[in-house]
């Protein structure tokens, strides 16, 4: 599929934004919407989003990336304040050829511990209770 196709609302991240889909919220503001990855490659693996529709990095305007950018930062410092993990990787991807899944421009936020294996983007993912994932929300929210 081309880099620049066009937008298709049905995809999951723009029904979370609609509500019509529940997620592990972290942190929202007019413009930005962050939420736990419930297929996560680490503990704390978190989701960052633009909520205006755009396909990938590529067709977002600049403001926005700047506002997700300092979303990504803010909930980066959270979550080493919560998790205190020993690293910390932020990944984006751009089109199928490079990863992408889900086509909304979205970043990850990616805690890595010395003690812990970091699933990477095309292994297998884990699944995590819901429960995990309330808690791990909760602790991280309230570093904010
Ligand atoms: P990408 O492969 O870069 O497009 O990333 C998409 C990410 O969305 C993957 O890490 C998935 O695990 C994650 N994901 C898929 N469905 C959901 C969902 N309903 N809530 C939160 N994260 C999701």
């Amino acid at each position: 599929m081309p880099l620049l196709d066009n937008y298709n609302n049905d995809n999951i991240f723009a029904k979370i934004i609609r509500g019509e889909m529940p997620c592990h919220k972290i942190y929202e503001d007019e413009g930005v919407l962050s939420f736990l990855d419930i297929f996560p490659q680490s503990e704390g693996h978190t989701i960052v989003i633009p909520k205006k529709p755009s396909r990938n990095l590529l067709g977002t305007n600049a403001k926005d990336i700047g506002r997700v950018f300092g979303a990504v930062q803010r909930i980066s410092k959270a979550i080493n304040a919560a998790l205190n993990p020993d690293g910390i990787t932020i990944t984006q991807f751009n089109g199928s050829a490079a990863g992408q899944t889900v086509f909304h421009t979205h970043v990850h936020i990616i805690p890595c511990y010395n003690k812990k294996t970091t699933i990477s983007h095309n292994e297998e993912k884990s699944t995590i209770a819901d429960e995990k994932l309330v808690v791990l929300a909760k602790q991280i929210a309230s570093k904010l």
